[in-house]
């Protein structure tokens, strides 16, 4: 039977640590399982590398930004191995390139379209840890890409299902997925259990804990997903299918994202094909835009304003000054200092006044709301960057999610 294991970049951060994870992995090895790790770079490796180049170019080549980004990995896979031979047991690392993880071209952000399991299965018969290098990939060309920030973790799940694995263990420096982040709040509670659509959600608007784009693989394919502390034993969270426990529950976490920048389009003549036009120039350079706030105006224009990931902020900027002129706005409003904070939870879905809830509760603390967007399991405003982390706090009191109140 095989499980997955994967250690993020702060389970490998120094020597200590590395000896550490290869002590786990060789229990579970011991225990009888088949054994694929993935890991990340060590500790702040791959921020490091992206401020390296942005010494040398403002808006640096993608293609070589993942040629750069990838070689992070590359160390943390050798030096488990080499620890794992120490302890006496057998291991072999591999690069993305080397399994033959095949993605699109879409350098910085690439999904995975096929990932050949042959070479693994062979060396795991011949009884050895397979050590593969998360967040990267190789187009059909031969190209090395990376699969966006955080993608550790979507190699980790993508292999399990291919591989069939009985478990995806993701371990990281907390004892799992909390209410919030327990940096934020010193009351955060840990989850037990914690669905795949709830997961994927607060990924995405900004728990780091998982790769939005992981939930999402483990949920199509059914992968169960134990998020576990790699410097204790403690139990964890798993990332499961929603079940009636979980209904109960209104809210179940509170997130911040503090990686975005919001951009506005001032006075857009009000006509049809507007908006199309805009968004489409953005789409064509592959950046993704978040939320999208058209206000109509008494008068024959709009303001449309919307927020992109900052490290996309440089490269959006002259597409946007184009779309700008096409469009025939009258200029265009840069915020780089906003906070998005969202509570998230299935059980919204059948109950009425969260957002009123959530709305006064700011008010309450005087923190102006800039931007609103709801689905039916989540509720996220943009705040002032400035106050982004009080919100959280009022939100998490708020909705009673600290260890006192239960
Ligand atoms: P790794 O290097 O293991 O991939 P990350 O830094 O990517 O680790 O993710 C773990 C971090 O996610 C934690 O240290 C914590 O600060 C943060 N985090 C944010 N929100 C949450 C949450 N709801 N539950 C747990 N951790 C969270
Ligand atoms: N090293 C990559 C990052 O920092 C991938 C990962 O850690 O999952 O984003
Ligand atoms: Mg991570």
């Amino acid at each position: 039977m095989i499980i997955v294991q994967k250690f993020g970049g702060s389970s490998v951060a120094n020597v200590k640590k590395i000896k550490n994870v290869a002590r786990r992995i060789v229990s579970t090895k011991r225990k009888g399982y088949d054994v694929v790790v993935v890991v990340s770079a060590p500790g702040d490796t791959t921020d490091d590398l992206i401020e390296l180049a942005g010494k040398i170019s403002k808006i640096p080549s993608r293609r070589e930004m993942d040629m750069l980004l990838s070689t992070g990995e590359q160390m943390s896979v050798a030096l488990l191995a080499m620890a794992i031979h120490e302890l006496g047991e057998d291991a072999v690392s591999m690069t993305g390139y080397q399994v033959g993880i095949i993605t699109d071209d879409v350098h910085g952000s690439a999904k995975i379209e096929d990932i050949h399991s042959g070479r693994m299965l062979e060396e795991l018969k011949k009884g050895k840890v397979v050590i593969v290098a998360g967040f990267q990939g190789k187009t059909p060309n031969h190209e090395i890409t990376t699969l966006g920030r955080g993608g550790s973790d979507l190699t980790a799940v993508a292999l399990a299902s291919v591989l069939k694995a009985k478990v995806c263990e993701i371990y990281t420096d907390v004892d799992g997925v909390y209410t919030t982040d327990p940096r934020i709040c010193k009351d955060a509670r840990k989850l037990d259990e914690i669905s795949y659509e709830e997961m994927m959600e607060m990924a995405a608007l900004g728990a780091k804990v998982m790769q939005s784009r992981s939930v999402e693989v483990g949920k199509k394919y059914d992968i169960p997903i134990l998020v576990r502390n790699s410097m204790n034993h403690t139990q964890g969270t798993l990332i499961t299918k929603e079940n009636k426990k979980m209904e109960k529950v209104l809210v179940s976490g509170v997130t911040i994202n503090e990686d975005e920048a919001k951009v506005t389009l001032l006075k857009v003549p009000d006509k049809p094909g507007i908006a199309a036009k805009v968004f489409q120039k953005i789409a064509e350079k592959n950046i993704n835009v978040d939320m999208i706030i058209q206000n109509k105006s008494t008068t024959n224009y709009n303001d449309i304003s919307f927020t992109v990931m900052r490290s996309d902020l440089k490269r959006s900027l002259p597409v946007v000054r184009e779309a700008a002129n096409l469009v025939k706005a009258r200029g265009i409003q840069v915020d780089d200092k906003i906070a998005k904070v969202s509570i998230v939870g299935v059980g919204m879905k059948s109950h009425s006044g969260v957002a009123a809830k959530m709305f006064s509760a700011l008010a309450e603390k005087g923190i102006n709301i800039d931007m609103i967007s709801t689905s039916e399991i989540k509720i996220s405003c943009v705040v002032d960057g400035r106050r982004g982390k009080d919100a959280v706090k009022v939100l998490h009191k708020k909705f009673e999610l600290g260890k006192k109140s239960k």
